[in-house]
């Protein structure tokens, strides 16, 4: 029997997903964004999954893969750089330290600079080797980043900084391209692309949101990440309506089948109350894996070709669900619990969360499996 609970990662839909980016967005190259522990599939299944492992040696490029990876953290590029990954690797924040400059130097990372403190690092430190850096201008996102008034000194220190390699890339995010009605998405394009007019540079502004619904923003580099995974970042959307595939299923077993009598409650704080005889299964998966506490009543599960709903309070190992009266459902079933029976769109929207926290948030109890 294989363990359980179990997030099964198929490498194939990534790497249809992949392909199916490069048809969307033909004139761009793909910065895959991979941070977070590949949103949840494992870092290192994603970017062996998606080719950059397969350097070809003699094209000097990795053939049908991305064409880089996008970070958060320091920590999780140098994770790839072990596992052998040879691609460009940018981190989306930035470094924290001055002595992470030495480090991004020696493998070859490209770093984000958002803040006047980085610049500071960069102006007081000797290298052996310039570094690669992006410029991260806000042009609405008002998180981190430059401003647009800010940012003509900024470029002209950075140019002539000497740890500085040259060209400087430069880079912008969206606030609201997850939303294909507003506005603000062609705002800040156009802030962007007036801005850097006539510098050199790669330049690259979409995620995924912008990549699908926005194509005007793909420009040099696109990042997208859950559009990656199979998943669309639009709420009430899907992934299939994109002709992407979602990666990572779900799964668990029916650890018991009760038979459950009309009046009697089930779980924690006896809140659910069976309002008719049914027989109820109890699934492996809980908090403690990941899966959401406040899954209200009704949240789907797949069990045998069919959604079944949570009932009960979600416990740290288990939850319930209602199989009905004459379920035919047994111990040792395999529970889908997302996937491509069950979108994990759905479940996000009736959790009242998005996709992205569900596959980012499980834990090291669930065993990751490369299929
Ligand atoms: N680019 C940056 C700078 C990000 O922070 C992220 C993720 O948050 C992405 C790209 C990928 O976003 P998405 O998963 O929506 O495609």
């Amino acid at each position: 029997m294989k363990p359980f609970p179990r997030a099964e990662i198929s490498r194939c839909a990534l790497q249809s997903n992949l392909a199916q980016l490069r048809l969307i967005a033909p004139k761009s190259k793909i910065m895959a964004v991979v941070k977070a522990n590949g949103y949840g599939h494992g870092l290192l299944n994603v970017a062996e999954s998606v080719g950059i492992l397969n350097y070809v040696q003699s094209v000097g490029k990795y053939h049908g893969g991305a064409d880089g990876f996008g970070l958060a953290r320091l920590e999780e590029a140098l994770q790839l750089r072990e596992g052998g990954v040879k691609g460009k690797l940018l981190l989306l924040e930035g470094f924290f330290r001055q002595s992470d400059l030495a480090t991004l130097v020696t493998h070859n990372i490209d770093t984000v600079v958002h803040h006047e403190s980085q610049l500071h690092m960069l102006e007081t430190i000797k290298l052996d080797k310039p570094v690669t850096v992006w410029i991260k201008i806000d042009t609405g996102m008002h998180r981190i980043g430059f401003t647009l008034d800010q940012f003509e000194k900024v470029y002209q220190r950075l140019l002539h900084c000497p740890q500085v390699a040259k060209p400087i890339h430069l880079m912008t995010h969206f606030a609201c391209a997850d939303e294909p009605d507003n506005q603000m998405t062609q705002d800040q394009m156009n802030a962007f692309l007036q801005l850097i007019d006539g510098l050199d540079g790669d330049r690259t502004l979409a995620n995924s949101a912008g990549t699908l619904f926005w194509p005007t923003s793909q420009a040099d580099w696109i990042r997208p990440g859950i559009a990656l995974y199979g998943i669309s970042p639009v709420v009430g959307d899907r992934g299939v309506n994109h002709r992407l595939i979602p990666a990572m299923e779900l799964v668990s077993n029916l650890i018991a089948v009760r038979d459950h009598k009309a009046g009697d409650s089930v779980g924690y704080g006896a809140f659910w109350t069976a309002k008719q005889d049914t027989r109820l299964g109890v699934v492996a998966i809980g908090y403690g894996d990941g899966y959401p506490r406040n899954a209200p009543e009704g949240t789907p599960v797949w069990i045998n070709g069919r959604r079944v709903p949570i009932v009960g309070r979600v416990s740290m190992d288990m939850l319930t669900v209602d199989l009905g009266a004459d379920a035919q459902d047994n111990v040792g079933d395999s529970v889908q619990l997302w996937g491509k029976a069950l979108a994990v769109e759905e479940v996000a929207e009736h959790i009242g969360t998005i996709a992205y926290e569900l596959v980012t948030k499980l834990t090291p109890r669930v065993v990751v499996e490369l299929l």
